[in-house]
């Protein structure tokens, strides 16, 4: 008798977690739904194709926008890269042509900023401002 009224307070308390988890599951699912960003798609600089995202596009820093894989073609075609270097971002809006060494070291051997400091953080202004 005593055991079953225990088992019953237990299947109660049991009953009573569930429907807490129920309800934070809700809550996550309600969270997911609220920080959307709206990109317009800007058409790019060099190519013409629209952009669809903002955030990992570069600045032209004229308020016009480039694909990252343009950027890179354009730097290879204007400093001349050849194949055994490559183009890295290095952070910033900053572009570095990678050259080897002859002994087998790498070093920047042109650094392009390409944005600039300003035209980084217009840019950064821009996609904070597309969200709502
Ligand atoms: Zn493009």
């Amino acid at each position: 008798m005593r055991e079953a009224r225990d088992r019953d307070r237990r299947r109660a308390k049991v009953d009573a977690e569930k429907s807490h988890s129920r309800i934070g599951t809700k809550h996550a699912a309600e969270r997911e739904h609220v920080p959307r960003i709206r990109e317009p798609n800007p058409e790019c600089a060099i190519c013409g194709r629209p952009i669809p995202l903002i955030a990992e596009a570069i600045s032209e820093g004229d308020g016009r926008y480039s694909h990252f894989d343009c950027v890179l073609s354009r730097i290879k075609e204007e400093y001349n890269v050849q194949p055994n270097e490559k183009v890295s971002y290095i952070g910033r809006g900053s572009f570095a042509v990678v050259a080897k060494n002859p002994d087998g070291g790498f070093y920047f051997r042109e650094r392009i900023e390409y944005e600039g400091a300003q035209a980084y953080s217009e840019m950064k202004k821009f996609v904070e401002s597309t969200k709502e």
